[in-house]
């Protein structure tokens, strides 16, 4: 047993997996305190795009570390903080009109659910319920639990979740039962649907077509219901596009995002709101404002890094990194379908993924274990679900580098037993 007193996220410290110690990270390189070295092919759990240490960002965190550490962000506010805002509402949707900051994907979907609720209450609308969709995930924190899939990752804390509607994943085929149920839940009175556009990433890297995206949220908007996108995972560029709501022409009425927004260096989130629900907060009384804060809200050190973020994506080739990784995972997809145990193989974006034919099944099915286990032993962060194995890695990563991951991955499947 390690000596570390360090408890550890989704780690069953049981197993006694190697937990390596990274001194070091540059681009999609992870380098160990032991001389050992990682290409992280998932982004550091999804966060890092444009690489590991990027110098624009590394540096933007150094100068404002020099002036301004942290600001009560209730009536006080800071330059930082405000060139976001403003930076976020010029490339986002124009009708997001308002930036509310919070510390992580979790925090922005409550944020959302907030919102929803305020602006029916403060318009005195009798409406409450919301709607979500089946296998979805958006975050730890109770109330996103509540609104996420239900299983083994949640059910010794399922008395503390609220109810919610779920309607049906529209698997390829069965998408106007999906519609049906949505229509069928707002018909009855809810207050907002809460959904992955186009991805839904922990609940195993399941995609669905913008056409769909599209009638969702028409349904919605048919029936006075929120249409919260959550692009925590999907927003900038890991779909191919800045956001995926983008490829089906929809613009969410209330959008959480993190992960990306600050290059993944660090935590930091928003959820943007139409001007109206704004407005169903604003009035000279106080029982009607939104209600909600951290600490930490918008720290200028993490805003900085992402008016950094923003830069990057003005002044350099992003977009054209993000075709060309989509083209390398393509071709790296096409060469590994053929392989006898993959199944499924799916990409969407710079995102690719596929099944293994399953021996158990679901999250906690032995090929996750081995090949996250595999990976660490032979220079690739994997870390597979159940038994799904997907690569997202950032968007600087070589075609060299990449290759080498599905070689490893390869090597990981013939070694299982
Ligand atoms: C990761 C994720 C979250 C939660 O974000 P955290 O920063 O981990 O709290 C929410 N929604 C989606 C879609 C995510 O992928």
């Amino acid at each position: 047993m390690s000596d570390s007193p360090v408890w550890h996220p989704f780690t069953q410290h049981g197993l006694g997996e190697d937990i390596p110690l990274i001194a070091r990270g540059q681009g999609a390189l992870l380098h160990g305190a032991d001389g050992r070295t990682w290409i992280d092919a998932i982004s550091s759990w999804w966060v890092t795009t444009h690489g590991h240490a990027h110098p624009r960002i590394m540096a933007a965190i150094r100068e404002q570390a020099d002036r301004l550490d942290q600001i009560i962000f209730a009536g006080w506010t800071h330059e930082p903080a405000e060139t976001l805002a403003r930076g976020l509402t010029e490339i986002m949707p124009e009708a997001l009109t308002r930036v509310f900051f919070s510390d992580s994907g979790s925090t922005a979907v409550e944020v959302a659910l907030k919102m929803a609720l305020g602006y029916f209450h403060n318009r005195k609308e009798p409406r409450q319920g919301i709607i979500v969709m089946e296998h979805s995930y958006h975050g730890d924190t109770i109330g996103a639990m509540s609104v996420g899939a239900r299983g083994v990752f949640n059910r010794p804390y399922a008395p503390l979740l609220f109810d919610v509607t779920s309607i049906p994943f529209p698997a390829t085929g069965a998408e106007q039962a999906t519609l049906d149920a949505l229509e069928a839940a707002c018909k009855a009175g809810a207050a907002a649907f809460i959904v992955e556009p186009l991805v839904l990433g922990a609940g195993g890297m399941l995609f669905y077509p913008p056409h769909v995206l599209a009638e969702m949220a028409s349904i919605c908007a048919r029936h006075g219901v929120l249409f919260i996108a959550d692009e925590v995972m999907t927003g900038w560029g890991r779909t191919g596009s800045l956001l995926a709501c983008e490829q089906a022409g929809v613009v969410p009425d209330i959008m959480c995002l993190s992960k990306g927004l600050t290059g993944g260096a660090v935590p930091l989130a928003v959820t943007m709101a139409r001007e109206d629900i704004f407005m169903a907060h604003w009035s000279q009384d106080r029982a009607d404002c939104f209600f909600h804060s951290s600490s930490y809200t918008a720290n200028p050190i993490a805003c900085a890094a992402a008016v950094a973020n923003l830069s990057i994506w003005r002044d350099e080739p992003v977009q054209a990194r993000i075709v060309g990784l989509a083209a390398m995972q393509a071709s790296e997809l096409t060469a590994i379908a053929s392989h006898p145990k993959v199944e499924s193989t799916r990409q969407c974006g710079t995102i690719a993924a596929f099944d293994l034919a399953a021996d158990t099944s679901g999250y906690l099915s032995n090929w996750a274990v081995h090949l996250n286990a595999f990976g660490k032993a032979h220079g690739v962060l994997i870390r597979p679900l159940g038994n799904t194995v997907y690569v997202m890695p950032p968007y600087c990563i070589t075609a060299e580098q990449l290759s080498h991951v599905y070689a490893v991955v390869r090597d990981g499947l013939e070694r299982k037993t």
